[in-house]
């Protein structure tokens, strides 16, 4: 399945996050051997545990609800936070980026699903983020593009429709604030039931989990 994937992927110039939440290390290393190199986590305890004992040229990112008393454990590797929706976290993020010297790759996470549980800004939301002075002075963070989560649902063209609302908020923050900024160029949507249609509708960033690890318990 991965190699399915990845090749798919490389054909559009996207990449595969693979989503090992819930999956010890000995589930994460048979990946790995086969040279893929980013995993997704959604927890910062989990991740942590993981990290401390996978190889260190993995590329973690974090892919869920991101508290702000957690950045400082996850500050000093994570490589990209898929999930970033308030100025504080931004705020927190950049303050422990500075503190290890770094900087943070961020995205900017879309409430794009007709559910009311998924997290996610709105385009009100990000736009006063964006701008507000503070998010200037900050040098540690760097916004990197957008993500967001589809509705859950067999209805194929009400996806299609979301994530091709998630790529025009891209196209509109790219032209408004980002048109000099060449490391803002990702769209992170499509997870295992709908990276295809995420696929065609932009995306340059999909997280697989079960499609390549099994069923989660
Ligand atoms: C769990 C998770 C995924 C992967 O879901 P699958 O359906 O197993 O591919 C992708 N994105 C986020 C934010 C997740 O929490």
């Amino acid at each position: 399945m991965l190699e399915v994937i990845t090749q798919r992927l490389s054909e559009k110039n996207a990449r595969l996050v693979a989503v090992s939440k819930t999956h010890p290390p000995e589930r994460i290393m048979p990946l790995y051997l086969k040279g893929q190199r980013i995993f997704g986590e959604n927890r910062v305890q989990e991740l942590q545990q993981k990290y401390e004992v996978l190889p260190k040229d993995i590329e973690w990112h974090l892919i869920g609800h991101l508290q702000t008393n957690k950045v400082k454990f996850i500050a000093p590797y994570i490589s990209l936070v898929h999930s970033v929706d308030s100025l504080d976290l931004l705020k927190e993020i950049n303050k422990q980026a500075l503190k290890n010297n770094r900087v943070i790759d961020c995205l900017l996470q879309f409430h794009i699903a007709t559910e009311e549980t998924k997290f996610g800004l709105s385009e009100q939301e990000a736009s006063d983020i964006l701008h507000n002075p503070a998010f200037s002075e900050m040098k540690n963070i760097r916004v990197c593009g957008v993500m967001g989560m589809a509705t859950f649902t067999d209805d194929q063209s009400l996806i299609r429709s979301e994530f091709r609302h998630l790529k025009s908020i891209f196209d509109s923050l790219k032209n408004g604030f980002f048109e000099n900024s060449p490391w803002f160029r990702e769209v992170s949507m499509g997870m295992s039931g709908d990276w295809e249609i995420a696929l065609e509708e932009g995306s340059t960033l999909v997280r697989i989990g079960s499609l390549l690890f099994g069923h989660r318990n």
